[in-house]
């Protein structure tokens, strides 16, 4: 084992004299005052390796042992992840966070997986047959789940199937298979293993283009802004905009497997809340505990820099996990900008050429393969899973135009700008509807949404006309123009996630309700001034807003949708022609 001393302390960076050979991201400890404190090489140059240490670093000294472990950072990967909260070097949290503590005594690292639990193993594969990395050898049941136990990731080669236990019950470190090698080398395999974290897992038979959308039940997102099965989407925002309660109803809402929150907090308070929160969160498909498929990697701003660092890593592992199960699954990071602070701060502690706004000059591409690592894939065994990345970014004041934003809009499929004006008129989700921007499909046909975001457009330009030459001196058309923005915007954008019914739209029902707005929309009026125009979209406004409040499909639903019709024909003098074509369209898809 090599060994070193340390030769100087900077902060959380310590540098060490080392006596053998060491890698990069190589996991060493530091011996300081009895403890070992865990730390990863970040750089070697020549005799000296620099080492972040993932605690508090106070007491390490000059002449403190260093211990080389020549394994990389790694998680462990096994049954029992899921309901999980973890810190960024996976040790199990859940009692702390009951007590509101955050510390885990220095030095101290808990077993991630419960070593004696017994799981209920199920063999698949059979003595004889040819195996290699990632191939399932048995499942247990996790949760609602069928956790494959596969041959671990590192075993590339090929093997046979010496044999499989027998259906029963298993702790995760008992063997459950034996394998061979061509040269009659023996392997037990056991229910888990270790992973390095900032190595891809990348087991599966080819990547596929994202296609299917990932429901989220938000209107805005799913209608107009979608995301992709296997996509990556940004939500940057000012502080207080909703980011951390977007992703919160994301979570609850959107159709995939298993979530994995990566909670790296702007506060200690707020990653507080999420962890009092989301165990009690019931999970609205299966109606138990929402914590039953998530994990919660949690940091806040007073935890290490580098454990923040590493908790991202970690994230990502585990969902790499959960997609070799042919699982969905999606991945919020909330929020991004610390994990880009750590950097900073290391980066600046190594001395490295910054780059702008101190930022290392590697930003960009440390952000780009972390969201490379979102994806469908299609595995060896012909079933596919994904990942889905959601990444929150808070720049200071709300300036998109700022290092962190900047590089995730170059690498994400989906922006989801949130705009302090609208969160200001609490209008939620604040996400902006002009600025955003997605290149996947959605749900709905892109001439509807295109049809109605030109609306959205020019009732905003006549908005801000009307604020310099006033309603005075604004045509009826284009008063009109600007009625119907507003009234998409009240009732198909802003969507109330406090409320049972409308917090959650299905795909079903995105689809109709649109096709009945788009009705609204392409209708001409015979309305004789702006008073007549103004009343008759309020009194629209609400009979659409308690129709959204009702239970889908429901009478009273049927019955406010009759009465919306109705009241449209009262003032309805025909349908604009191009809208007609497409609204053609929308109701054949229907
Ligand atoms: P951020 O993470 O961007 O700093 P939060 O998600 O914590 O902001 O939201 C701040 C506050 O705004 C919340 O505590 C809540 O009162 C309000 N808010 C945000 N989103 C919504 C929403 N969709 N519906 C109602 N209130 C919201
Ligand atoms: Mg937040």
């Amino acid at each position: 084992m090599t060994k070193g001393k340390v030769v100087g302390v900077n902060g959380n960076m310590v540098t060490a004299e080392v006596d053998g050979d060491v890698s990069m991201n190589e996991v060493a400890y530091v011996a300081s005052a009895g403890k070992k404190l865990k730390a990863e090489i970040i750089r070697i140059r020549g005799r000296r390796a620099e080492l972040q240490i993932f605690e508090m670093s106070r007491g390490i000294g000059i002449g403190d042992e260093v211990e080389f472990t020549a394994n990389l950072l790694a998680v462990r990967l096994g049954p029992g992840l899921l309901t999980q909260i973890y810190d960024g070097l996976q040790n199990p949290l859940p009692q702390l966070a009951a007590q509101c503590g955050f510390f885990l005594e220095r030095g101290v690292y808990l077993s991630p997986l419960d070593e004696e639990k017994e799981w209920t193993f199920t063999p698949v594969a059979k003595a004889g047959q040819h195996v290699t990395a990632a191939d399932t050898l048995g499942t247990v049941p996790e949760g609602i789940f069928r956790h494959r136990i596969m041959v671990p990731f590192f075993m590339t080669g090929f093997y046979e199937v010496v044999s499989v236990s027998a259906a029963g019950q298993y702790r995760i470190n008992d063997t459950i298979a034996e394998l061979k090698d061509d040269k009659g080398n023996h392997f037990q395999i056991t229910m888990s293993f270790n992973w390095p974290v900032k190595r891809p897992i990348t087991c599966y038979r080819e990547r596929l283009r994202p296609s299917e959308p990932m429901v989220t039940k938000i209107r805005i997102i799913d209608t107009f802004l979608p995301v992709a099965r296997g996509g990556t989407y940004c939500i940057p925002g000012p502080f207080g905009a909703g980011k951390t309660v977007l992703q919160q109803v994301t979570s609850r809402h959107a159709e995939i497997d298993i979530v994995i929150i990566a909670a790296c907090g702007e506060r200690a308070g707020e990653v507080v809340e999420t962890l009092k929160e989301f165990p009690e969160l019931t999970d609205p498909k299966t109606g138990k505990s929402l914590m039953e498929r998530t994990i919660i990697i949690c940091n806040t701003s007073s935890m290490p820099v580098a454990a923040r660092e590493a908790s991202v890593y970690t994230a990502i592992t585990l969902a790499e996990y959960y997609r070799q199960m042919g699982l969905h699954v999606l991945l919020l990071a909330d929020s991004t900008s610390r994990w880009a602070q750590a950097l900073r701060e290391m980066s600046g502690r190594l001395e490295e050429i910054p780059g702008e706004e101190a930022f290392p000059a590697y930003l960009e591409s440390v952000i780009a393969s972390f969201y490379e690592r979102a994806g469908l894939v299609r595995l060896h065994d012909n079933s596919t899973g994904s990942i889905t990345i959601g990444g929150t970014v808070s720049p200071a004041g709300g300036n998109f135009d700022e290092p962190v934003t900047q590089s995730t809009l170059k690498v994400v499929g989906a922006f989801h700008g949130l705009s302090r004006e609208r969160s200001d008129a609490r209008k939620y989700p604040a996400i902006h509807p002009l600025e955003s921007w997605s290149k996947y499909t959605g749900l709905i046909d892109a001439q509807g949404t295109e049809y109605a975001r030109d609306i959205l457009f020019r009732g905003n330009e006549v908005n801000q006309m009307m604020k310099v030459v006033g309603e005075e001196g604004t045509s009826l058309d284009d008063y009109e123009l600007f009625l119907k923005s507003e009234f998409i915007d009240y009732v198909y954008l802003q969507q109330n996630s406090f409320d049972p019914v409308d917090s959650a739209v299905s795909t079903e029902r995105q689809k109709h309700v649109f096709g009945i707005l788009f009705s609204i929309l392409i209708s001409r009026f015979d309305f004789d001034n702006k008073e007549t125009a103004r009343g008759f979209f309020n009194q629209l406004r609400q009979k659409f807003l308690d129709y959204n409040g009702s239970e889908w499909k429901g009478s009273e639903f049927n019955r406010l949708e009759n009465e919306i019709l109705a009241y449209l024909k009262t003032r309805q003098t025909g349908m604009e022609e191009k809208g007609q074509k497409i609204l053609k369209t929308l109701s054949e898809v229907n």
